[in-house]
């Protein structure tokens, strides 16, 4: 039975089909995820030249690279990069495949609290938080746990938060011609924190509004208050 009161679900391991791993993962856990980033890595011949240009960066830094507890950082590295990176190499239509539904449902879905990890372009160094992303279907609508993974699609390349707010809420706009899609994301930025400057704005809220999100501040102010934020905020 269709009910007036929006879906709201709350991301995190069960929405997400790609959770990030424990804090502590298993040794075998971590083997299994190297053997698959390196093939993921053999597969599009890509980041070969990584390890070499790490030695460099390390020398660089004034450290030798042949010491003992650097030996194994070029590699592991690239291994790193090429899962923090792997968004360049998903297919969004394969991440959609059968996964949009032709339903008579026209209320607000809202999935909100989707941590993300991303890497901002100008340092290199993580910016993570929560995005939250709402739409109001217009006869489809998408499998829930493919909104999380279109976060994940976008953030797991090198970006800016502008940008990857504006990427997740274009995509389920082409993709899935609602009626609107709203994206508001919160995050930390290291760059700014470890760094020092402009602490007090070590938190950055970002959103993009289309469709009806944009014309209506009702349908925008009830996505806010799901949210748990206000217009003004
Ligand atoms: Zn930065």
């Amino acid at each position: 039975m269709i009910t007036a009161a929006p879906i709201v679900l709350r991301g995190g391991w069960g929405a997400r089909v790609y959770p990030h791993p424990p804090a502590t993962p298993s040794p075998q856990i971590w083997r299994l995820q190297a053997a698959c980033y390196d093939a993921v890595m053999d597969a599009h011949d890509a980041g070969s030249q990584i390890p070499e240009a790490i030695r460099t960066l390390l020398a660089e830094l004034g450290e030798d690279p042949d010491r003992e507890g650097l030996l194994g950082t070029p590699d592991r590295v690239r291994r790193m990069y090429a899962e923090l990176t792997d968004g360049y190499r998903t297919d969004p239509q394969t991440l959609l495949n059968d996964a949009a539904f032709d339903v008579d449902y026209d209320e607000m879905v809202v999935v909100r609290d989707i941590e993300f990890y991303s890497l901002c372009e100008h340092h290199l160094l993580p910016f993570f938080g929560k995005a939250h992303v709402g739409y109001l279907p217009s006869g489809r609508v998408i499998g829930l746990s493919k909104i999380p993974r279109a976060v994940d699609m976008y953030a797991h390349r090198l970006q800016v938060q502008e940008r990857l707010t504006q990427q997740v809420a274009t995509f389920l706009m082409e993709r899935l011609e609602p009626k609107g899609v709203a994206c508001v994301i919160e995050a930390t930025h290291l760059c700014t924190v470890m760094r020092g400057v402009r602490k007090q704005e070590a938190t950055m809220v970002t959103s993009a509004m289309l469709g009806t999100f944009r014309r209506d501040p009702r349908t925008r102010a009830e996505f806010l208050t799901f949210i748990g934020r206000t217009a003004d905020r």
